[in-house]
């Protein structure tokens, strides 16, 4: 097939790089002319695992082009993908600002029968102003062509988005028309050959179980990290609650590991999205702006912890920051727990030395320069570089390089051997013994 994406961030690249892997010709298009000049020298502008080999190989096969031009990429293309951004808007609802200017692009500019698929996130009802907008610009032209406009939302993971688009757990598809359902299929069944995998549905309902989906994973941190809070005060093991309640079939083990909050690009844009959509069809939602609440409230934690065994004071202090990136395998900073810890510690006069091992570039961009420049943050080259005259070593991202480390070598390097573990990944009673006072979330200290 030819296939045009719009959009060559983490959602537009992985998708319009796995499409070409499969045989397909695929254009993909941005308006970032630094980011498509770097695609199209065969290096790419995130840290993706396995990505850049995929982009490079179908580059040089000739099926996966990058372009600043959408009018030379729409010439032959039977199907075009939305991947624009969706961001929040200071009302908490998406933004669809980037996706409205896509529809308009095509309407201007599409010649034949095409699907337009929309794989960004957007509230219920957005296929319907897509739509309105390409026939309007068709309609301008004197143009009666056929299109359709279907909701096929992604669900791949920064860190696994090659492996989840290649083996999806299942694809789903909001369509209104056989003709459109047809070529989906076609583009699709690849992806679907062990079992199947598509899932057809109405557009509406597409667009919201991406919300919904999202949204339920939030609950499930949301709801641990609460319990973890409850088991703190309670003197119980959040762990052994844990795997106790993981092993009932009907809750499951994953996405309920406490920790130091979610973040990322998706899970706290979408969960408020979801919140505005709720007040504006009048049911405004209950469980959600708990959700919410408490993951704010736990990004505070492990500031929290570092303030009852220093006061509130940091002047003169030194903290060491394992992890930056919003969970391991990104680069992706936004919204990360580091940069609530990072920023209150700044604020409270502390210096902090930090490393991440993919994350140092995007943490430059995250910061005000003066942090560097005035020393309040330092990136450092190694993990153990950060530990030197540190106060305390706080894990906020459990990076496989930190969850068996050299204790010996920490408790040599930090001032007092205080480890404050923001994704558990570590043994109470073990750090105990080798002199280390302990904090995890929801963990009794090993004492
Ligand atoms: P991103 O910010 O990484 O990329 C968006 C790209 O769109 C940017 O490169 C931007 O320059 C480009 N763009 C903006 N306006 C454009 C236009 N008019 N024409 C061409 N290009 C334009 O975003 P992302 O993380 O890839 O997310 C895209 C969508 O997918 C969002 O709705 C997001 O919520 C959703 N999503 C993201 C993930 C994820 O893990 N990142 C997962 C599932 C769904």
């Amino acid at each position: 097939m030819n296939i045009t994406v719009i959009g060559t961030g983490y959602v537009g690249l992985v998708t319009g790089a796995c499409f070409a892997e499969m045989g397909n010709i695929v254009a993909c298009v941005d308006v970032d002319v630094e980011k498509i000049g770097l695609l199209e020298s065969g290096r790419i502008p995130i840290y993706e695992p396995g990505l850049e080999q995929i982009v490079q190989n179908n580059r040089l096969a000739g099926r996966l082009n990058f372009t600043t031009d959408l009018t030379s990429a729409m010439t032959s293309s039977d199907v075009y993908i939305i991947a624009v951004g969706t961001p929040q808007d200071d009302d908490g609802s998406a933004d669809l600002q980037q996706v409205l200017d896509v529809a308009k692009d095509i309407g201007r500019n599409l010649n034949q029968r095409a699907v337009v698929i929309n794989k960004s996130t957007v509230p219920v009802g957005t296929a319907d102003s897509v739509r309105a907008v390409i026939a309007e610009q068709l309609a301008a032209r004197n143009l009666s062509l056929e299109f359709d406009v279907v909701s096929n939302p992604e669900f791949l993971k920064e860190g696994a988005a090659v492996e989840d688009f290649m083996r999806p757990d299942r694809i789903i598809l909001g369509v209104e028309s056989d003709y459109a359902k047809e070529v989906m299929s076609d583009l699709y069944h690849t992806f679907s050959r062990n079992h199947d995998k598509l899932m057809f549905m109405g557009v509406r309902d597409a667009e919201l179980t991406k919300y919904a989906a999202t949204a339920m994973l939030a609950t499930k941190i949301s709801f641990m990290n609460e319990m973890a809070n409850l088991a703190e005060r309670m003197g119980v093991d959040i762990e052994n609650v844990r795997k106790g309640i993981g092993s009932d079939s009907r809750i499951g083990y994953s996405y309920i590991y406490p920790g130091s909050g979610y973040g990322g690009s998706c899970v706290p844009k979408d969960v408020k999205a979801l919140m505005r959509m709720g007040d504006e069809f009048g049911y405004p939602t209950q469980i959600l702006k708990s959700v919410e609440a408490c993951n704010q409230a736990q990004k505070q934690r492990l500031f929290e912890k570092l303030t009852e065994r220093f006061g509130a004071e940091f002047s003169g202090r030194t903290i060491a920051i394992w992890g930056l990136a919003f969970k391991p395998g990104t680069d992706d900073m936004r919204e990360a727990s580091s940069l609530v810890l990072i920023n209150q510690l700044v604020a409270a006069g502390a210096k902090v030395r930090a490393y991440d091992p993919v994350a140092m570039d995007e943490a430059k961009r995250h910061f005000p320069s003066s942090y560097f420049k005035d020393g309040c943050v330092t990136l450092c080259e190694h993990q153990y570089d950060a530990l030197t005259d540190a106060d305390a070593l706080v894990l906020v991202t459990e990076w496989k390089p930190f969850r068996q480390p050299d204790f010996n070598a920490i408790k040599k390097l930090l001032k007092h051997p205080i480890i404050i573990d923001g994704r558990n990944q570590y043994d109470p009673k073990s750090l105990c013994r080798q002199g280390f006072d302990y904090s995890g979330i929801g963990r009794i200290s090993g004492k």
